[in-house]
């Protein structure tokens, strides 16, 4: 298990727009592994490359049903509409409220570079949408309605942290 610093808020690298991975190389997959050890010692249930530092278009995403890893996603479909409080473990003790689609379906490869169509509604899509912002250097604190707010620490409040 190889663990990665998280960069936080206010590092250059989480502004800049990630390139899209040729193929898959055993460094890559590397990473991908890395991501994934990462996402769950922080308790996350998403990342994305730039928050580990790696300009390349690869998300890591795991709301309790499994890991997902999406190479190259790309959002197909949009609908609905969600308002609901949303983290990011590279703004760690902050929260706060973004409106995002209901349901959305991504299409991009897996790990192997097979080619994948995830669907989401609720958390995921919500998660969906994050970590791909992330990928062209949009950070959920650009979006959000009124202001950020603090998390409290040692206490579970169901604030997801992304
Ligand atoms: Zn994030």
């Amino acid at each position: 298990m190889a663990l990665r610093k998280i960069r936080e808020l206010g590092d250059e690298i989480l502004t800049k727009k990630c390139r899209e991975v040729k193929e898959m190389t055993p460094r890559l997959k590397e990473l991908v592994g890395d991501m994934l050890d990462t996402m769950y010692d922080a308790e996350g249930v998403g990342l994305a490359a730039p928050q580990v530092g790696v300009l390349k278009r690869i998300v890591v995403i795991d709301i309790g049903d499994g890991p997902i890893v999406l190479v190259n996603p790309r959002v197909v479909s949009e609908d609905g509409e969600q308002e609901g409080n949303e983290g990011c473990l590279s703004v760690p003790g902050k929260a706060g409220i973004v409106i995002r689609p209901n349901h959305v379906v991504v299409e991009g490869f897996d790990g192997d570079m097979n080619p994948v169509t995830v669907e989401g509604e609720e958390l995921l899509a919500r998660a969906l949408c994050h970590e791909l912002d992330h990928l062209d250097g949009i950070m959920y604190t650009t979006k959000v309605q009124g202001e950020l707010y603090d998390t409290l620490p040692d206490e579970d409040d169901g604030v997801e942290e992304e």
